[in-house]
Protein backbone atom coordinates (compact mmCIF):
# COMPACT_ATOMS: atom_id res chain seq x y z
CA UNK A 1 0.00 0.00 0.00
CA UNK A 2 1.30 3.23 -1.13
CA UNK A 3 1.44 5.24 2.10
CA UNK A 4 0.43 8.84 0.95
CA UNK A 5 -2.42 11.21 1.75
CA UNK A 6 -5.12 10.85 -0.91
CA UNK A 7 -7.36 13.80 -0.92
CA UNK A 8 -8.91 14.85 -4.18
CA UNK A 9 -8.77 18.25 -4.48
CA UNK A 10 -12.22 20.51 -3.78
CA UNK A 11 -13.67 22.49 -6.37
CA UNK A 12 -15.07 25.73 -6.28
CA UNK A 13 -19.13 25.03 -7.31
CA UNK A 14 -19.39 21.74 -6.05
CA UNK A 15 -21.80 21.45 -3.44
CA UNK A 16 -20.79 17.52 -2.17
CA UNK A 17 -17.14 17.67 -1.27
CA UNK A 18 -16.54 15.44 2.04
CA UNK A 19 -19.23 17.25 3.93
CA UNK A 20 -16.76 20.51 3.86
CA UNK A 21 -15.50 23.57 0.94
CA UNK A 22 -11.91 24.74 0.59
CA UNK A 23 -12.62 27.63 2.56
CA UNK A 24 -13.60 25.17 5.62
CA UNK A 25 -10.73 25.23 8.58
CA UNK A 26 -8.88 22.10 8.34
CA UNK A 27 -10.49 19.80 11.14
CA UNK A 28 -8.32 20.16 15.04
CA UNK A 29 -8.37 17.87 18.20
CA UNK A 30 -7.45 14.75 18.74
CA UNK A 31 -7.38 12.07 15.43
CA UNK A 32 -8.85 8.57 16.03
CA UNK A 33 -7.74 6.78 14.25
CA UNK A 34 -6.41 2.72 12.77
CA UNK A 35 -2.93 1.86 11.41
CA UNK A 36 -3.14 -0.44 8.87
CA UNK A 37 0.26 -0.81 7.85
CA UNK A 38 4.41 -0.65 9.20
CA UNK A 39 6.63 -0.18 7.01
CA UNK A 40 9.52 -1.04 9.27
CA UNK A 41 13.44 -1.03 8.62
CA UNK A 42 16.31 -1.50 10.77
CA UNK A 43 19.73 -2.60 11.23
CA UNK A 44 19.68 -5.46 13.17
CA UNK A 45 22.43 -5.32 14.97
CA UNK A 46 23.55 -1.06 15.18
CA UNK A 47 19.21 -1.23 16.20
CA UNK A 48 19.03 2.19 14.44
CA UNK A 49 15.22 1.89 13.03
CA UNK A 50 12.92 3.76 10.96
CA UNK A 51 8.90 3.54 10.41
CA UNK A 52 6.28 4.90 8.48
CA UNK A 53 2.88 3.74 9.14
CA UNK A 54 -0.17 4.15 6.93
CA UNK A 55 -2.68 5.67 9.45
CA UNK A 56 -6.65 5.86 8.50
CA UNK A 57 -8.59 8.40 9.98
CA UNK A 58 -11.50 7.08 11.40
CA UNK A 59 -12.30 10.83 13.73
CA UNK A 60 -11.12 14.47 12.34
CA UNK A 61 -8.11 16.15 14.01
CA UNK A 62 -4.90 17.44 14.03
CA UNK A 63 -3.13 15.39 16.61
CA UNK A 64 -2.49 11.58 17.12
CA UNK A 65 -1.29 10.22 20.05
CA UNK A 66 0.50 6.54 19.70
CA UNK A 67 2.47 4.64 22.63
CA UNK A 68 6.28 4.58 22.13
CA UNK A 69 8.86 3.05 24.19
CA UNK A 70 11.72 3.28 21.60
CA UNK A 71 14.55 5.66 21.93
CA UNK A 72 16.23 8.31 20.42
CA UNK A 73 13.31 9.33 18.63
CA UNK A 74 13.85 12.00 15.95
CA UNK A 75 12.71 13.57 12.37
CA UNK A 76 8.67 12.86 13.10
CA UNK A 77 6.70 13.51 10.44
CA UNK A 78 3.20 13.43 8.80
CA UNK A 79 2.99 13.36 5.36
CA UNK A 80 6.23 14.23 5.30
CA UNK A 81 6.36 17.63 6.76
CA UNK A 82 7.81 17.74 10.27
CA UNK A 83 5.05 17.74 13.07
CA UNK A 84 4.00 21.44 14.22
CA UNK A 85 3.79 20.40 17.60
CA UNK A 86 3.59 17.67 20.07
CA UNK A 87 6.26 15.02 21.26
CA UNK A 88 6.89 12.31 23.76
CA UNK A 89 5.84 11.99 26.99
CA UNK A 90 5.74 9.38 29.32
CA UNK A 91 5.81 6.34 26.67
CA UNK A 92 3.25 8.18 24.25
CA UNK A 93 4.22 10.02 21.13
CA UNK A 94 1.68 13.29 20.08
CA UNK A 95 2.29 14.40 16.73
CA UNK A 96 0.40 17.15 15.60
CA UNK A 97 -0.21 18.89 11.71
CA UNK A 98 -2.13 19.95 9.20
CA UNK A 99 -5.49 18.54 10.18
CA UNK A 100 -7.27 15.45 7.96
CA UNK A 101 -10.69 14.35 7.48
CA UNK A 102 -12.40 11.30 8.42
CA UNK A 103 -11.88 8.81 6.54
CA UNK A 104 -8.76 9.76 4.84
CA UNK A 105 -4.89 8.51 5.29
CA UNK A 106 -1.94 10.24 6.48
CA UNK A 107 1.57 8.56 7.14
CA UNK A 108 3.67 9.32 10.29
CA UNK A 109 7.31 8.44 9.95
CA UNK A 110 9.99 8.58 12.24
CA UNK A 111 13.41 7.31 13.22
CA UNK A 112 14.43 5.93 16.81
CA UNK A 113 17.11 2.87 17.63
CA UNK A 114 15.88 0.12 19.70
CA UNK A 115 15.94 -0.60 23.33
CA UNK A 116 18.88 -2.98 24.08
CA UNK A 117 16.78 -4.33 26.75
CA UNK A 118 13.81 -6.99 27.68
CA UNK A 119 10.84 -7.30 29.80
CA UNK A 120 12.53 -8.87 33.20
CA UNK A 121 14.56 -11.90 31.35
CA UNK A 122 12.33 -12.83 28.94
CA UNK A 123 12.99 -11.92 25.36
CA UNK A 124 10.41 -9.71 24.87
CA UNK A 125 12.04 -6.84 23.34
CA UNK A 126 15.50 -6.82 21.68
CA UNK A 127 17.87 -9.55 23.02
CA UNK A 128 20.90 -11.79 21.59
CA UNK A 129 21.45 -14.69 23.32
CA UNK A 130 24.48 -17.46 22.22
CA UNK A 131 23.10 -20.17 20.79
CA UNK A 132 23.78 -24.00 20.25
CA UNK A 133 26.91 -23.07 17.86
CA UNK A 134 28.21 -20.55 20.06
CA UNK A 135 27.02 -17.85 17.66
CA UNK A 136 24.37 -14.97 18.05
CA UNK A 137 20.69 -15.52 17.55
CA UNK A 138 19.51 -11.78 17.49
CA UNK A 139 15.54 -11.77 18.05
CA UNK A 140 12.71 -9.06 18.30
CA UNK A 141 9.44 -9.98 19.92
CA UNK A 142 6.82 -7.93 21.01
CA UNK A 143 4.32 -9.71 22.72
CA UNK A 144 0.81 -8.90 23.91
CA UNK A 145 0.98 -5.04 24.30
CA UNK A 146 4.51 -4.60 23.22
CA UNK A 147 4.90 -3.80 19.82
CA UNK A 148 5.60 -0.03 20.59
CA UNK A 149 9.20 -0.97 22.03
CA UNK A 150 10.62 -0.56 18.52
CA UNK A 151 8.62 1.80 17.64
CA UNK A 152 5.47 4.26 17.39
CA UNK A 153 2.88 1.79 16.92
CA UNK A 154 -0.59 0.84 18.40
CA UNK A 155 0.18 -1.81 21.06
CA UNK A 156 -3.43 -2.81 22.22
CA UNK A 157 -4.31 -6.21 21.82
CA UNK A 158 -7.15 -6.10 19.66
CA UNK A 159 -4.99 -4.53 16.31
CA UNK A 160 -4.77 -6.24 13.05
CA UNK A 161 -2.16 -4.66 10.08
CA UNK A 162 -0.02 -5.48 7.31
CA UNK A 163 3.81 -5.37 7.74
CA UNK A 164 7.13 -4.75 5.52
CA UNK A 165 10.41 -5.34 7.39
CA UNK A 166 13.58 -4.09 5.86
CA UNK A 167 16.19 -5.45 8.00
CA UNK A 168 19.86 -4.72 7.51
CA UNK A 169 22.38 -7.61 8.33
CA UNK A 170 25.49 -9.29 8.46
CA UNK A 171 26.65 -10.98 5.15
CA UNK A 172 26.58 -14.86 5.85
CA UNK A 173 23.40 -14.40 8.35
CA UNK A 174 20.08 -15.58 7.29
CA UNK A 175 16.85 -13.31 8.79
CA UNK A 176 13.62 -14.64 9.11
CA UNK A 177 10.03 -12.55 9.97
CA UNK A 178 6.42 -13.28 8.99
CA UNK A 179 5.48 -12.95 5.27
CA UNK A 180 7.00 -13.84 2.11
CA UNK A 181 10.71 -13.09 2.37
CA UNK A 182 13.14 -11.74 -0.05
CA UNK A 183 16.48 -12.27 1.01
CA UNK A 184 20.39 -10.71 -0.48
CA UNK A 185 23.32 -10.86 1.07
CA UNK A 186 23.01 -8.11 3.63
CA UNK A 187 19.64 -6.91 3.58
CA UNK A 188 16.01 -9.37 3.98
CA UNK A 189 12.33 -8.06 3.32
CA UNK A 190 9.47 -9.74 4.66
CA UNK A 191 6.57 -8.60 3.43
CA UNK A 192 3.33 -9.53 5.11
CA UNK A 193 0.04 -8.62 3.50
CA UNK A 194 -2.10 -10.87 5.15
CA UNK A 195 -5.56 -10.24 6.85
CA UNK A 196 -4.58 -11.58 10.38
CA UNK A 197 -1.38 -9.95 11.40
CA UNK A 198 -1.63 -9.03 14.98
CA UNK A 199 0.58 -6.94 16.85
CA UNK A 200 2.18 -9.32 19.11
CA UNK A 201 2.69 -11.72 17.17
CA UNK A 202 3.50 -10.28 13.62
CA UNK A 203 6.36 -8.23 15.14
CA UNK A 204 8.92 -11.24 15.02
CA UNK A 205 11.91 -10.96 13.36
CA UNK A 206 14.76 -13.70 14.03
CA UNK A 207 18.82 -13.44 12.83
CA UNK A 208 21.49 -16.36 13.80
CA UNK A 209 24.50 -16.84 11.18
CA UNK A 210 24.23 -20.56 12.38
CA UNK A 211 20.91 -21.82 10.47
CA UNK A 212 20.64 -23.74 7.32
CA UNK A 213 17.13 -24.30 5.51
CA UNK A 214 15.45 -27.56 4.96
CA UNK A 215 11.89 -28.63 3.33
CA UNK A 216 10.88 -31.06 4.97
CA UNK A 217 7.39 -31.45 3.26
CA UNK A 218 4.10 -30.50 1.61
CA UNK A 219 1.07 -30.31 4.30
CA UNK A 220 -2.73 -29.32 3.04
CA UNK A 221 -2.68 -28.76 -0.49
CA UNK A 222 0.22 -26.60 -1.14
CA UNK A 223 2.04 -25.57 2.45
CA UNK A 224 5.98 -25.31 2.15
CA UNK A 225 7.41 -26.22 5.90
CA UNK A 226 10.85 -25.12 5.84
CA UNK A 227 12.86 -25.75 9.04
CA UNK A 228 15.75 -23.47 10.33
CA UNK A 229 18.31 -25.50 12.45
CA UNK A 230 22.08 -25.40 13.26
CA UNK A 231 24.21 -28.86 13.04
CA UNK A 232 24.33 -29.09 17.41
CA UNK A 233 20.48 -28.99 18.22
CA UNK A 234 19.12 -32.49 16.92
CA UNK A 235 15.53 -30.53 17.00
CA UNK A 236 15.77 -31.77 12.88
CA UNK A 237 16.18 -35.52 13.55
CA UNK A 238 13.30 -34.91 16.08
CA UNK A 239 11.12 -33.29 13.85
CA UNK A 240 8.25 -36.03 13.66
CA UNK A 241 7.02 -34.76 9.96
CA UNK A 242 4.80 -37.80 9.84
CA UNK A 243 2.75 -36.66 12.91
CA UNK A 244 2.67 -33.06 12.46
CA UNK A 245 1.69 -33.42 9.23
CA UNK A 246 -1.79 -35.16 10.24
CA UNK A 247 -2.21 -32.87 13.35
CA UNK A 248 -1.82 -29.73 10.66
CA UNK A 249 -4.18 -31.25 8.38
CA UNK A 250 -6.86 -32.47 11.28
CA UNK A 251 -6.37 -29.02 12.38
CA UNK A 252 -7.50 -27.68 8.81
CA UNK A 253 -10.49 -30.07 8.75
CA UNK A 254 -10.94 -28.47 12.37
CA UNK A 255 -10.61 -24.89 11.72
CA UNK A 256 -10.28 -24.07 8.01
CA UNK A 257 -7.64 -23.33 5.57
CA UNK A 258 -3.73 -22.53 7.04
CA UNK A 259 -4.38 -18.28 7.32
CA UNK A 260 -0.67 -17.53 6.38
CA UNK A 261 -0.03 -18.51 2.45
CA UNK A 262 1.57 -21.61 1.21
CA UNK A 263 4.64 -21.36 3.56
CA UNK A 264 5.41 -22.05 7.33
CA UNK A 265 8.89 -21.93 8.80
CA UNK A 266 9.68 -23.32 12.10
CA UNK A 267 12.83 -21.91 13.38
CA UNK A 268 14.63 -23.69 16.02
CA UNK A 269 16.30 -21.23 18.13
CA UNK A 270 17.93 -20.58 21.96
CA UNK A 271 14.48 -19.06 23.59
CA UNK A 272 13.32 -18.03 26.60
CA UNK A 273 9.64 -19.49 25.99
CA UNK A 274 8.80 -22.96 24.75
CA UNK A 275 7.77 -21.64 21.54
CA UNK A 276 6.37 -18.27 19.40
CA UNK A 277 3.42 -17.93 17.31
CA UNK A 278 4.83 -15.62 14.94
CA UNK A 279 2.24 -15.80 11.77
CA UNK A 280 3.50 -18.25 9.37
CA UNK A 281 6.92 -18.46 11.70
CA UNK A 282 7.04 -20.34 14.60
CA UNK A 283 9.81 -20.37 16.78
CA UNK A 284 10.70 -23.66 18.79
CA UNK A 285 13.25 -23.78 21.80
CA UNK A 286 15.89 -25.70 20.88
CA UNK A 287 16.86 -27.83 24.01
CA UNK A 288 13.37 -29.80 23.97
CA UNK A 289 13.18 -33.82 24.22
CA UNK A 290 11.14 -35.13 21.19
CA UNK A 291 7.85 -34.85 23.24
CA UNK A 292 8.25 -31.53 24.64
CA UNK A 293 9.41 -30.37 20.99
CA UNK A 294 5.99 -32.57 19.37
CA UNK A 295 3.53 -31.01 22.22
CA UNK A 296 4.91 -27.27 21.76
CA UNK A 297 5.38 -27.43 18.06
CA UNK A 298 1.21 -28.80 18.33
CA UNK A 299 0.76 -25.49 20.57
CA UNK A 300 2.51 -23.50 18.52
CA UNK A 301 0.91 -24.56 15.07
CA UNK A 302 -2.85 -24.01 16.74
CA UNK A 303 -2.10 -20.46 17.41
CA UNK A 304 -1.75 -19.92 14.04
CA UNK A 305 -5.57 -19.56 14.26
CA UNK A 306 -6.32 -19.09 17.50
CA UNK A 307 -4.29 -16.00 18.70
CA UNK A 308 -3.29 -14.96 15.47
CA UNK A 309 -6.23 -15.13 12.50
CA UNK A 310 -8.75 -14.88 15.73
CA UNK A 311 -6.75 -12.63 17.97
CA UNK A 312 -7.37 -11.67 21.54
CA UNK A 313 -9.68 -8.08 22.13
CA UNK A 314 -7.98 -7.10 25.39
CA UNK A 315 -4.69 -8.36 27.05
CA UNK A 316 -6.53 -10.10 29.67
CA UNK A 317 -8.48 -12.06 27.43
CA UNK A 318 -5.39 -13.88 26.98
CA UNK A 319 -5.99 -17.20 28.54
CA UNK A 320 -8.38 -18.21 25.92
CA UNK A 321 -5.57 -18.57 23.28
CA UNK A 322 -3.84 -20.83 25.94
CA UNK A 323 -6.30 -22.97 26.63
CA UNK A 324 -7.28 -23.90 22.96
CA UNK A 325 -3.53 -24.47 21.77
CA UNK A 326 -3.21 -26.59 24.71
CA UNK A 327 -6.82 -28.46 24.83
CA UNK A 328 -6.61 -29.34 20.47
CA UNK A 329 -3.54 -30.70 21.00
CA UNK A 330 -4.66 -32.42 23.87
CA UNK A 331 -7.61 -33.69 22.06
CA UNK A 332 -5.36 -35.05 18.99
CA UNK A 333 -3.34 -36.98 21.26
CA UNK A 334 -5.91 -38.53 23.21
CA UNK A 335 -7.86 -39.69 19.82
CA UNK A 336 -4.38 -39.86 17.70
CA UNK A 337 -1.41 -41.55 19.42
CA UNK A 338 -1.91 -42.33 23.29
CA UNK A 339 -4.47 -41.48 25.53
CA UNK A 340 -3.01 -42.66 28.52
CA UNK A 341 -0.34 -39.83 27.50
CA UNK A 342 -3.12 -37.08 27.21
CA UNK A 343 -4.66 -38.27 30.43
CA UNK A 344 -0.98 -37.50 31.87
CA UNK A 345 -1.40 -34.10 30.45
CA UNK A 346 -4.41 -33.64 31.86
CA UNK A 347 -3.04 -34.82 35.29
CA UNK A 348 -0.20 -32.17 35.49
CA UNK A 349 -2.91 -29.50 34.72
CA UNK A 350 -5.02 -30.67 37.45
CA UNK A 351 -1.95 -30.59 39.76
CA UNK A 352 -0.83 -27.27 38.44
CA UNK A 353 -4.29 -25.96 38.87
CA UNK A 354 -4.30 -25.63 42.19
CA UNK A 355 -1.16 -23.55 42.48
CA UNK A 356 -2.67 -20.39 40.70
CA UNK A 357 -1.96 -16.74 41.90
CA UNK A 358 -4.94 -15.32 39.66
CA UNK A 359 -7.94 -16.26 38.02
CA UNK A 360 -8.23 -16.82 34.49
CA UNK A 361 -9.63 -13.42 33.59
CA UNK A 362 -7.71 -11.71 36.32
CA UNK A 363 -10.37 -9.00 37.53
CA UNK A 364 -7.03 -7.05 39.29
CA UNK A 365 -5.69 -6.76 35.93
CA UNK A 366 -1.69 -7.50 36.80
CA UNK A 367 1.09 -6.90 34.30
CA UNK A 368 0.90 -9.68 31.84
CA UNK A 369 3.91 -11.21 32.82
CA UNK A 370 3.45 -11.75 35.95
CA UNK A 371 -0.13 -13.42 35.58
CA UNK A 372 0.15 -15.61 32.47
CA UNK A 373 2.06 -18.24 33.41
CA UNK A 374 -1.19 -19.16 35.57
CA UNK A 375 -3.68 -19.79 32.57
CA UNK A 376 -2.04 -22.54 30.69
CA UNK A 377 -2.89 -25.65 32.78
CA UNK A 378 -6.33 -24.80 34.69
CA UNK A 379 -7.29 -22.85 31.30
CA UNK A 380 -7.73 -25.89 29.03
CA UNK A 381 -8.99 -28.04 31.52
CA UNK A 382 -11.77 -25.40 33.46
CA UNK A 383 -12.39 -23.95 29.94
CA UNK A 384 -12.72 -27.34 27.69
CA UNK A 385 -11.94 -30.64 29.09
CA UNK A 386 -15.07 -30.15 32.06
CA UNK A 387 -17.41 -28.77 29.50
CA UNK A 388 -17.00 -31.84 27.58
CA UNK A 389 -17.30 -33.97 30.98
CA UNK A 390 -20.70 -32.37 31.13
CA UNK A 391 -21.95 -32.26 27.63
CA UNK A 392 -19.67 -33.90 25.06
CA UNK A 393 -16.21 -33.34 23.18
CA UNK A 394 -17.88 -33.19 19.82
CA UNK A 395 -20.00 -29.63 21.10
CA UNK A 396 -16.85 -28.14 23.10
CA UNK A 397 -14.54 -28.61 19.07
CA UNK A 398 -18.26 -27.09 17.68
CA UNK A 399 -18.14 -24.50 19.97
CA UNK A 400 -13.89 -23.55 18.94
CA UNK A 401 -14.52 -23.95 15.67
CA UNK A 402 -17.25 -21.26 15.36
CA UNK A 403 -15.56 -18.96 18.03
CA UNK A 404 -12.70 -19.25 15.20
CA UNK A 405 -14.22 -19.03 12.13
CA UNK A 406 -13.71 -15.73 11.54
CA UNK A 407 -10.47 -12.86 10.88
CA UNK A 408 -11.75 -10.65 14.48
CA UNK A 409 -10.65 -9.69 17.72
CA UNK A 410 -12.52 -12.05 20.38
CA UNK A 411 -12.83 -12.28 24.09
CA UNK A 412 -13.84 -14.31 26.99
CA UNK A 413 -17.48 -13.48 26.58
CA UNK A 414 -17.10 -14.46 23.08
CA UNK A 415 -15.98 -17.78 23.76
CA UNK A 416 -18.85 -17.77 26.47
CA UNK A 417 -21.05 -17.42 23.97
CA UNK A 418 -20.01 -19.65 21.68
CA UNK A 419 -19.87 -22.23 24.19
CA UNK A 420 -23.55 -21.35 25.15
CA UNK A 421 -24.77 -21.85 21.25
CA UNK A 422 -23.16 -25.19 21.36
CA UNK A 423 -24.51 -26.66 24.71
CA UNK A 424 -27.85 -24.84 24.67
CA UNK A 425 -26.69 -23.94 28.35
CA UNK A 426 -26.40 -20.84 30.15
CA UNK A 427 -22.54 -20.53 31.39
CA UNK A 428 -23.00 -17.61 33.70
CA UNK A 429 -22.86 -18.64 37.01
CA UNK A 430 -20.27 -21.71 35.31
CA UNK A 431 -17.83 -18.68 33.65
CA UNK A 432 -18.44 -16.45 37.68
CA UNK A 433 -17.47 -19.56 39.67
CA UNK A 434 -14.44 -21.00 37.70
CA UNK A 435 -13.30 -18.02 35.64
CA UNK A 436 -13.72 -14.05 36.37
CA UNK A 437 -12.58 -12.61 39.91
CA UNK A 438 -10.00 -11.24 41.61
CA UNK A 439 -7.59 -12.70 44.57
CA UNK A 440 -5.68 -16.63 44.22
CA UNK A 441 -8.74 -18.56 42.89
CA UNK A 442 -9.89 -21.22 45.48
CA UNK A 443 -10.39 -24.74 43.37
CA UNK A 444 -13.76 -26.76 45.12
CA UNK A 445 -12.81 -29.64 46.97
CA UNK A 446 -14.74 -32.25 47.89
CA UNK A 447 -15.53 -34.99 50.18
CA UNK A 448 -16.63 -38.70 49.49
CA UNK A 449 -18.35 -40.95 51.70
CA UNK A 450 -19.26 -44.42 51.22
CA UNK A 451 -21.61 -46.56 53.40
CA UNK A 452 -22.76 -49.77 52.68
CA UNK A 453 -26.62 -49.60 52.62
CA UNK A 454 -26.67 -53.51 52.64
CA UNK A 455 -28.33 -56.14 49.79
CA UNK A 456 -24.95 -55.45 48.16
CA UNK A 457 -25.87 -52.00 47.29
CA UNK A 458 -23.49 -48.82 48.51
CA UNK A 459 -24.59 -45.28 49.34
CA UNK A 460 -22.09 -43.04 47.11
CA UNK A 461 -22.17 -39.32 48.56
CA UNK A 462 -20.15 -36.14 46.97
CA UNK A 463 -20.33 -33.04 48.96
CA UNK A 464 -18.45 -29.84 48.19
CA UNK A 465 -16.65 -28.36 50.77
CA UNK A 466 -18.07 -25.39 51.58
CA UNK A 467 -14.76 -22.68 50.76
CA UNK A 468 -16.96 -19.60 51.19
CA UNK A 469 -16.39 -19.23 46.83
CA UNK A 470 -19.98 -20.52 46.00
CA UNK A 471 -20.80 -24.02 43.98
CA UNK A 472 -18.55 -25.66 41.35
CA UNK A 473 -19.68 -26.91 38.29
CA UNK A 474 -18.38 -30.03 36.94
CA UNK A 475 -18.70 -34.09 36.35
CA UNK A 476 -16.54 -36.94 36.89
CA UNK A 477 -15.95 -40.65 37.76
CA UNK A 478 -15.85 -41.98 41.65
CA UNK A 479 -14.10 -45.55 40.99
CA UNK A 480 -14.85 -47.69 43.70
CA UNK A 481 -12.77 -50.18 43.93
CA UNK A 482 -12.30 -53.79 45.73
CA UNK A 483 -9.22 -55.73 47.40
CA UNK A 484 -9.42 -58.28 44.29
CA UNK A 485 -8.92 -55.57 41.63
CA UNK A 486 -12.56 -55.47 40.98
CA UNK A 487 -13.60 -51.41 39.91
CA UNK A 488 -16.77 -50.51 39.24
CA UNK A 489 -17.51 -46.18 37.64
CA UNK A 490 -20.03 -44.09 39.73
CA UNK A 491 -20.55 -40.82 37.04
CA UNK A 492 -21.11 -37.87 39.63
CA UNK A 493 -22.67 -34.99 37.45
CA UNK A 494 -23.04 -31.67 39.36
CA UNK A 495 -24.37 -29.62 36.63
CA UNK A 496 -23.03 -26.62 35.23
CA UNK A 497 -23.86 -24.92 38.48
CA UNK A 498 -22.52 -27.41 40.67
CA UNK A 499 -24.34 -28.99 43.92
CA UNK A 500 -23.77 -29.17 47.11
CA UNK A 501 -24.67 -32.50 47.77
CA UNK A 502 -24.88 -35.82 45.14
CA UNK A 503 -26.33 -39.05 46.79
CA UNK A 504 -26.21 -42.05 44.52
CA UNK A 505 -26.91 -45.95 45.41
CA UNK A 506 -25.20 -48.36 43.11
CA UNK A 507 -24.81 -52.38 43.39
CA UNK A 508 -21.02 -52.78 42.27
CA UNK A 509 -21.11 -56.52 42.48
CA UNK A 510 -18.22 -56.62 45.48
CA UNK A 511 -16.87 -55.43 48.79
CA UNK A 512 -16.20 -51.94 48.17
CA UNK A 513 -12.80 -51.01 50.30
CA UNK A 514 -11.56 -47.95 48.44
CA UNK A 515 -12.07 -45.65 45.67
CA UNK A 516 -10.24 -42.96 43.39
CA UNK A 517 -11.93 -40.20 42.57
CA UNK A 518 -12.04 -38.96 39.25
CA UNK A 519 -9.51 -41.34 37.48
CA UNK A 520 -9.61 -39.28 34.31
CA UNK A 521 -9.24 -35.92 35.62
CA UNK A 522 -12.46 -33.99 34.06
CA UNK A 523 -12.59 -31.71 37.02
CA UNK A 524 -10.27 -29.25 38.46
CA UNK A 525 -11.02 -30.09 42.12
CA UNK A 526 -9.87 -32.25 44.16
CA UNK A 527 -10.98 -34.48 46.70
CA UNK A 528 -10.34 -33.08 49.83
CA UNK A 529 -7.27 -35.01 51.64
CA UNK A 530 -8.77 -35.98 55.13
CA UNK A 531 -7.50 -39.25 56.82
CA UNK A 532 -10.09 -41.57 57.25
CA UNK A 533 -9.17 -44.98 58.14
CA UNK A 534 -12.87 -46.07 56.35
CA UNK A 535 -12.27 -44.18 53.14
CA UNK A 536 -8.63 -44.91 51.72
CA UNK A 537 -7.64 -42.09 49.81
CA UNK A 538 -5.87 -43.12 46.65
CA UNK A 539 -6.81 -40.47 44.52
CA UNK A 540 -4.38 -38.21 42.68
CA UNK A 541 -1.08 -40.09 43.04
CA UNK A 542 0.92 -38.23 40.24
CA UNK A 543 2.39 -35.04 40.08
CA UNK A 544 3.88 -34.09 37.10
CA UNK A 545 7.31 -32.09 37.25
CA UNK A 546 6.93 -28.66 36.28
CA UNK A 547 8.27 -27.21 33.39
CA UNK A 548 10.01 -23.64 34.38
CA UNK A 549 9.07 -21.92 31.57
CA UNK A 550 4.94 -22.35 30.40
CA UNK A 551 4.60 -23.02 26.86
ZN1 LIG B 1 0.79 -20.30 23.55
Amino acid sequence: MVSRLFVLPCLVGLLACGGGTSEDPPPTGPITYTVAHYDYAFDMQSRAAAVALTVNVDVAGDCMAIPMRAENLSDVRMDGEPIVAGGLDAGVLTACGAGWEAGTQLELTAAMVIPDATWQDSQVGYSVWVDAEDNPFTYLVSWVGGCDRFGPCDNAADQFATYRFTVAHPDDTLVTCPGTITPTPTETVCEFNFAGGPTYSTFGVAMSPSWSTAQVGTWGDSVAVTLYDSPSTGATDRFDEPTHKQFFEWLETLLGPYPYGDELRVIIAPTFWGGFEHPGNIVLADSFTAGQQRNTFHHELVHMWAGNKTTLADTYDFVWKEAIANYLPFVFMHENISASTAISTARSWRSRAQGSDYHLVPGEQPPLIDYYGDVYSPGPLIMFRQLAALFDRDTVLTAIQDFLSDTRAASVEDLKAALETATGADLTNYFNAWIYGSGVPVRPSFDVTITDVGGGDVELIVDEVDNGTGLHGCAFTVRLTGDGGEDFDVWVDRGVDGLATTTQVVTPGFAVTGHLFDPDVQCAGLERQTASASRPLRSNPFLAPVRPTPW
